[in-house]
């Protein structure tokens, strides 16, 4: 658990469709500890089980930085979307990358809790923001997908920057673009 870190970009496990959590045990709650802890050293708001590379349909937000607001997610459904509105996004797998990125504005959330509890909860506007981005990571979806043109030409050098340092580590690695 304690070499658990975060991936990043290109790493093709952050592509991945995650699998159900089936088993709610100690491992996954170990899992969900150390994943507050790679969250909070990197200044996130939230992170998914595939960005520490488990596959696994689970994510945690804390969209204010106190502990008392930190939340955990399994197998979460979103459902119920109202309106939408347009706001940049950065992602720890993404470093120094921002991407305007059109979303629900209100959500209702069904998922559960550390005990394999269901229950129902209601965002608007940042939080539910939040879910979408991380329920995203949940199927393999990352905010260079949603990038406009103009956005990807001004992220060329940043994302190459990543690309190499990914090809450094994994020389089987193949550039795609
Ligand atoms: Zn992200």
């Amino acid at each position: 658990m304690q070499d658990l870190r975060i991936l990043r970009y290109p790493d093709p496990r952050l592509r991945k469709l995650s699998a159900p959590v089936t088993e709610i045990n100690s491992e996954l709650r170990q899992l969900v500890a150390r994943m507050f802890e790679l969250m909070r050293a990197d200044r996130g708001v939230g992170l998914a089980a595939p960005q520490v590379g488990v596959n696994q349909r689970l994510f945690i937000i804390n969209p204010t930085g106190n502990p008392q607001d930190d939340r955990v997610y399994i197998n979460p459904e979103l459902s119920d979307a109202q309106d939408q509105d347009e706001a940049e996004e950065g992602c720890l797998s993404l470093p120094k990358i921002t991407v305007k990125v059109l979303r629900n504005r209100k959500l209702r959330m069904r998922a559960q809790d550390l005990e394999g509890k269901w229950f129902e909860e209601h965002a608007d506007g940042y939080v539910a923001r939040i879910w979408q981005h991380e329920n995203d990571h949940l199927d393999g979806i990352l905010i260079v997908d949603k990038m406009s043109p103009l956005e990807k030409l001004a992220a060329r050098k940043t994302l190459r920057e990543l690309e190499d340092a990914y090809a450094a580590v994994h020389p089987g690695w193949k550039r795609k673009r």
